[in-house]
């Protein structure tokens, strides 16, 4: 991702929501990352204590935790996020200097302000006329790229999302108002983009570990997956087996891409092979189901289908090489 986007002409912001890991978000610097990409509090306080210092939180800020953005705004480059006047409001009170991101909705439909509407112009002023917020530009995530059908839909949702932002920033250069970045990303998104002309950065999170449903999406194919599951059967029977891996080690996500399964199993990681007809039908609590009869106390390597979610329900990593445990990293579910 770091060569694409040097090659794409934008600067890499990944999104470590993806990982919560200190190592792996030191991993992605060293290789050209300029800042990185928060969804909570809790990670960004985290990783400003491991000396990260330019951090955006992606997130619409929550406008009754401005001490704790305060506090870790003294301490770090700390960008947030707006989609509301009210929210604007509520920085402007809080006196102090920040930089501020306008997010804007680009088809997903979830957070952001849609680009034609009055408030895309009033928010952006607001920011660039006040004395203590900086009006760093405008932010959005083409989170419709998981639900996008083949390549070309794919493309087309990566255009739509870098349209919506360089559109909205001409409209408010006609207005007089600089827009500094224009931020996008989300993994399939840029797996499929070629050409970024009038963005300045990407945020993508999932490629660092990629998953199933990004391998069902076509972003990569199973050996490029970092994170498993390992998990032991513990029953077998005529209809199947069952092992100790449930919704509570692997989330009940199955995300937007093709869900056939609650997980894949490599039969053999290192080749990238996954079992053909093997996999999870169904995840209780710690019970995760299979169709397959395999012996009591093999081990199974599963591949999740959304390794965001899964991580989020560990505490640390164990990193291999090869079959051999090598180091441990910390998951960040709190700071
Ligand atoms: N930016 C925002 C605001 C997001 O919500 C996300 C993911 O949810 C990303 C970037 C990264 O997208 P992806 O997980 O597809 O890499």
């Amino acid at each position: 991702m770091a060569a694409k986007t040097e090659r794409l002409g934008v600067r890499l912001r990944p999104h470590i929501k993806t990982h919560k890991c200190i190592e792996i978000g030191r991993m992605q610097v060293e290789r050209g990352a300029a800042g990185i990409t928060v969804s909570t509090l809790e990670e960004a306080a985290a990783f400003v204590e491991a000396g990260f210092n330019d951090l955006t939180w992606a997130f619409p800020i929550i406008i009754n935790r401005l001490e704790e953005v305060r506090d870790l705004a003294q301490r770090a480059t700390l960008r947030v996020l707006v989609d509301s006047v009210e929210a604007v409001r509520a920085l402007e009170a809080l006196a102090t200097p920040l930089h501020v991101f306008m997010k804007v909705d680009c088809g997903y439909g979830r957070a952001g302000v849609e680009p034609t509407s009055s408030a895309a112009l009033e928010i952006p002023r607001r920011l660039s006329e006040s004395p203590t917020l900086r009006f760093d530009g405008l932010l959005t995530h083409s989170g419709h790229a998981y639900s996008a059908q083949g390549r070309d839909a794919m493309l087309a949702v990566a255009m739509e999302e870098r349209d919506a932002v360089v559109g909205l920033a001409e409209r408010l250069d006609a207005e007089g108002i600089e827009t500094p970045q224009r931020s996008v990303g989300s993994t399939p998104a840029m797996s499929v983009a070629e050409d970024l002309e009038g963005i300045t950065e990407a945020r993508p999170g999932n490629y660092a570990l990629y998953d199933q449903m990004q391998v069902a999406l076509g972003s990569c194919e199973p050996a490029d997956c970092a994170a498993t599951v390992l998990t032991s059967v513990v029953s077998s029977h005529a209809r199947g087996s069952v092992c100790d891996a449930g919704a509570l080690a692997l989330s009940k996500d199955r995300g937007l891409g093709e869900p056939s399964s609650d997980g894949r199993i490599y039969a053999d990681y290192e080749s990238g092979a996954l079992e053909a007809t093997a996999m999870l039908s169904g995840l209780s609590q710690e019970h995760g189901k299979l169709e397959t009869r395999f012996p009591v106390g093999e081990r199974l390597r599963i591949l999740p289908n959304h390794s965001c979610l899964t991580v989020a329900c560990f505490d640390r990593f164990f990193v291999l090489r090869g079959e051999k445990v090598v180091d441990e990293w910390r998951i960040h579910r709190e700071r």
